[in-house]
């Protein structure tokens, strides 16, 4: 249990449909346990607490604090039957550090998880706020940039594959060169399942590595310069 609420970190931000989910259990609670009037608002702290917390890290991943794996497959769903169901415009990205193993046997892997912390924020950075970015293993990414076609992704995906290039990273004196290859693609009506779609941005990802790396490519289109 937890010792003492005060210590306890409660800044990150609980969405207004978890607060009344919440909510709604802890009355649960209550009514069964038959909780002593004295002890209810102590009682209702603690699972709040607790519940926040656990539903919180089970949606994050624990290295960068990004969305994780878990969180990208309830929120594409979701995104995608929307772009679906009201025509709206939809672009999916993956993004991948380039030579990833290459900084883990040079540097270490605690060299590694600095990189994959720094790379996390210049997302966060780069990214509007409406768009997630996810830590969908390892060392590779995935973004949802809702409301946006593949014309209107080419500007932050290019600052941001240009941000990361020149970080100008350094672990222990040493300087990490780091880069990373991005694949997009559009949402389009020949795209019939989400996994298709998954599968059509990974395939764009994959050309970025094979035509050289630290490179930006659209599904259907030709590279960007
Ligand atoms: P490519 O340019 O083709 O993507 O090459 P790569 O070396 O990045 O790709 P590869 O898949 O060969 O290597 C990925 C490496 O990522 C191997 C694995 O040990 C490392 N890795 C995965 N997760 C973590 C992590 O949480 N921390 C660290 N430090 N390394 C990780
Ligand atoms: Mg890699
Ligand atoms: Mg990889």
């Amino acid at each position: 249990m937890v010792e003492d609420l005060n210590d306890i970190d409660m800044s990150f931000d609980i969405p207004d449909n978890l607060l009344d989910e919440i909510q709604h259990n802890i009355e649960h609670i209550i009514k069964t346990f038959d909780v002593p009037e004295e002890n209810k608002m102590e009682v209702i702290k603690q699972i709040n607490y607790i519940y926040t917390r656990t539903k919180y890290l089970s949606v994050t991943d624990n290295l960068t604090g990004l969305a994780n794996r878990r969180n990208f497959e309830s929120a594409f769903e979701k995104e995608f039957l929307r772009a679906i169901r009201y025509n709206n415009k939809l672009t999916l990205v993956m993004f991948d550090i380039d030579h990833f193993k290459n900084i883990n046997d040079t540097f270490g892997h605690p060299c590694g998880d600095f990189v994959l912390r720094q790379i996390s924020n210049a997302a966060l950075q780069t990214f509007r706020k409406t768009d997630t970015v996810f830590r969908f293993g390892g060392e590779e990414f995935v973004v949802i940039l809702t409301e946006t076609d593949i014309e209107q992704a080419i500007i932050p995906l290019e600052r941001f594959r240009k941000t990361v290039e020149t970080l100008g990273l350094t672990y222990q004196e040493k300087e990490v060169p780091v880069t990373v290859s991005i694949g997009a693609c559009q949402l389009t009506p020949d795209i019939k399942t989400k996994e298709d779609f998954l599968q059509k941005t990974d395939e764009t990802l994959y050309k970025a590595k094979n035509s050289g790396r630290n490179r930006t490519i659209l599904a259907n289109r030709s590279e960007v310069e």
